[in-house]
């Protein structure tokens, strides 16, 4: 029953997703901050469904506690906050959003073209502290350049477009051979792509390969006088050999939203404490020094609401695990709970041997229409759509599979 499904929204929750939430008719408590731990362990005790952003620790700690819990939704990108591997382990599921503000990235970076080639950020600062400098030396329209996009994924390829249409001519290199977006090309070295941008936009994730992807070897392979903008990682860039190439001119600008140390919360952390470079990249022209906000839009922070809302409400009405970052991907399309005798069996279980064996046993005397298994490391998911289930015959199927010594979780929906 959907009413008895009780649903803890953290952290102020985006609207959309809370709306989304009660429209399922789920009994929601909303709450505008985290909680301390202990009162977090009160109430997580109880429900169903937890939606949480990046400042709420699910520990085990905390999460062995839960004994009704069945899904985690992270309101948010990153997912360090929740213990994964004991969630997998517990058959909870944990979802997130990726990319519901690729597009918010991307058009921070067309600011930031736009920005460097014109030096806004000098002549706005020059301004502030009443200093009149009106130059055109070393200013650009960006019309006709080239805009080189060092991985082109969800954010790259959004860039590609709104680059193009200003009238730029994009080139991109991409460990993977993917589809052009619009006539722009895909070179295949970074060397290459740094040897002909004028623009360089980085967009790789966080791994040991993209670590330091960017030192002086590359910045020597850069154009003369050409920009580098870094809205992915703080690691991918070496920012020392930064400074080093915007000292002898080989680089004209630059732009940095992340970095390889940030501070925790907002104030007056920015400093050489937190990375040494920082007295001597401030100190340079024609940088432009962003919070990590690439994200950080009203409509990224609605999307994400719609996307973690509708992924939590798939995974309690249909069991779905599409885009779980702990549980293996299962689902199967058309349910048919509506019919009379159709349920739809779910069976997260140890990952072991035999375990298929026995569940057919069990599930052998239905029609079983349909069914999907998938594993991810100790963990195995096993979902079922079976058509003639009468009424009575519920209880015995689940008490059946309950009993079974991989189970770590079953659920029959009907
Ligand atoms: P994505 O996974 O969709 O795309 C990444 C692309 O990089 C893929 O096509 C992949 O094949 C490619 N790639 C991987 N290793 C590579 C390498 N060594 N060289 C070249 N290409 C390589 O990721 P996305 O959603 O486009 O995000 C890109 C980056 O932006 C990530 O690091 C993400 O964390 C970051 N990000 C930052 C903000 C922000 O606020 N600044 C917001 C969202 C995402």
């Amino acid at each position: 029953q959907r009413e008895s499904i009780k649903v803890l929204l953290l952290e102020n929750v985006n609207q959309t997703g809370r709306d989304i939430l009660e429209q399922q008719g789920y009994q929601v408590e909303f709450l505008k901050s985290s909680l301390p731990e202990d009162q977090l362990i009160q109430k997580i005790r109880d429900v169903h469904v937890i939606g949480i952003r990046s400042k709420t620790k699910l520990t085990e700690n905390v999460l062995k506690h839960a004994r009704n819990l069945i899904v985690i939704g992270c309101f948010c990108i990153g997912t360090n906050q929740v213990d994964l591997q004991y969630a997998a382990r517990n058959g909870i599921a944990v979802f997130n959003s990726p990319f519901s503000n690729s597009r918010s990235v991307a058009e921070l970076v067309i600011a930031e073209v736009i920005a460097l080639a014109r030096q806004l950020g000098d002549r706005s600062m020059e301004l502030h502290n009443g200093v009149w400098n009106k130059v055109s030396n070393g200013c650009w329209e960006i019309r006709g350049k080239t805009l080189g996009i060092v991985g082109y994924g969800h954010i790259g390829s959004q860039l590609s477009v709104l680059a193009e249409s200003m009238g730029m001519s994009v080139i991109y290199y991409d460990v993977v051979n993917l589809m052009s977006m619009g006539t722009a090309r895909q070179v295949s070295s970074l060397e290459e792509l740094l040897g002909a941008a004028d623009f360089v936009s980085l967009h790789v994730p966080e791994l040991p390969e993209t670590k330091n992807l960017f030192t002086s070897k590359q910045f020597e392979q850069m154009k003369n006088g050409s920009y580098l903008i870094n809205n992915s990682r703080g690691s991918v860039v070496e920012i020392a050999a930064l400074v080093d190439a915007m000292r002898t001119g080989k680089v004209a600008g630059a732009a940095l939203d992340v970095y390889p140390n940030e501070p925790g919360g907002n104030g007056p952390y920015f400093s050489n404490e937190l990375n040494s470079w920082t007295a001597d990249l401030t100190k340079l022209k024609n940088v432009i020094l962003t919070p990590h906000i690439g994200g950080s839009t009203e409509e990224a922070q609605s999307a994400i609401g719609i996307e973690v809302a509708n992924a939590l409400v798939r995974f309690v009405n249909e069991g779905a695990t599409l885009g779980a970052v702990n549980m293996p991907e299962v689902n199967l399309r058309s349910l048919t709970l509506d019919e009379p005798n159709h349920v739809r069996v779910i069976f997260i279980h140890k990952n072991v041997p035999g375990v298929l064996r026995r569940v057919n046993s069990i599930l052998g005397n239905h029609n079983v229409d349909k069914q999907m298994t998938d594993s991810r490391g100790e963990v195995a998911y096993l979902m079922a759509d079976i058509s003639d289930v009468d009424q009575g015959e519920i209880k015995d199927l689940y008490q059946s599979l309950e009993e079974d010594s991989s189970r770590i979780r079953v659920r029959v929906l009907y």
